[in-house]
């Protein structure tokens, strides 16, 4: 039987951690397919690329999830909402847009816990849909990001936004970071002062970069708060794009714990 071919799309992409997560639930689960990477520079050959590579289905990472909204046919309501897509997948020769990032996000924050008044740091996509998920759920979200230019999305939707400058702290029960800051650096998501000033009123720290241990994340921890990183989201993200990739036949439990075991690899 032939295998049906899916991979990521993403500039860099050499670090992601997806292929290892939908192999290893192939292999598991006995479903006839291959998920290999793909480095896209130029956005706008999505959807040609995704087509000549006679792919079945795609995630989609940085920086590309704009455009990926843009390549598809036929947009599931929330990715249409939050204008950004980091699953496709090809059926009857249209692609399908979906984002799976947020309901991903959600799901850390509701097992996470300590409470409903969220503080964003950073402003970018992920920070765009995870943000309308978490107020559809009933929390109470706050944005604070290094410069005004991102803000202005967020306060059009009603969000609550502050620059560094800005920012007049108040009580927060989770902190979040959101930004890049720590991913391929050790810079802190926001000024020191700050970042222990709304920290120390809270109840815990969640950073959405998985792989290693952020400044941001270390910080909290010294204050001797719980923390949680991105590797649970990006495993949950992972469960529902290949839910969507072969059909909703497999349980979810299963596929979670297939992929889960990639990451011992
Ligand atoms: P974007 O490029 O859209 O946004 C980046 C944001 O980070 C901006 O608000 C930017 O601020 C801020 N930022 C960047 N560098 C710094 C810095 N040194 N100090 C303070 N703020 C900074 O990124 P995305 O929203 O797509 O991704 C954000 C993060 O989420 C990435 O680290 C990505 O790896 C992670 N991610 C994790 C997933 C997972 O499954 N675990 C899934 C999806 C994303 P400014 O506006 O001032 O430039």
């Amino acid at each position: 039987m032939p295998k049906e071919l899916f991979a990521i799309f993403g500039d860099p992409v050499s670090h992601s951690r997806s292929p290892l997560m939908h192999n290893r639930a192939f292999q598991k689960l006995g479903y006839p397919g291959c998920y290999g990477r793909y480095r896209l520079e130029d956005g706008t050959q999505l959807r040609e690329r995704f087509l000549e590579l006679g792919l079945q289905g795609i995630n989609i990472t940085v920086p590309h999830k704009e455009h990926a909204f843009e390549a598809c046919d036929v947009l599931d309501p929330f990715a249409q909402k939050v204008e950004a897509v980091n699953t496709i997948v090809l059926r009857e020769g249209k692609l399908h847009g979906y984002n799976t990032d947020a309901p991903g996000f959600l799901r850390v924050m509701e097992e996470f816990g300590s409470g409903k008044r969220v503080l964003f740091l950073g402003a970018g996509g992920t920070a765009a849909s995870s943000a309308v998920i978490l107020r559809e759920a009933g929390y109470e979200v706050g944005i604070l990001n290094r410069s005004a230019g991102r803000l202005e999305h967020f306060r059009e939707q009603g969000f609550e936004t502050a620059t560094w400058e800005s920012f007049e702290p108040r009580e927060y029960d989770l902190v979040v970071n959101m930004s890049s800051a720590g991913l391929t650096d050790e810079s802190l998501p926001a000024p020191e002062e700050l970042l222990r000033s709304v920290l120390s009123g809270g109840k815990g720290a969640v950073d959405v970069i998985y792989g290693k241990k952020t400044p941001f994340l270390r910080l909290a921890e010294s204050l001797g708060l719980p923390t949680k990183d991105g590797s649970d989201m990006l495993l949950y993200q992972g469960v529902i794009a290949f839910d969507l990739f072969t059909g909703g036949r497999f349980d979810r439990g299963e596929i979670e714990s297939a992929m889960r075991e990639s990451f011992t690899l």
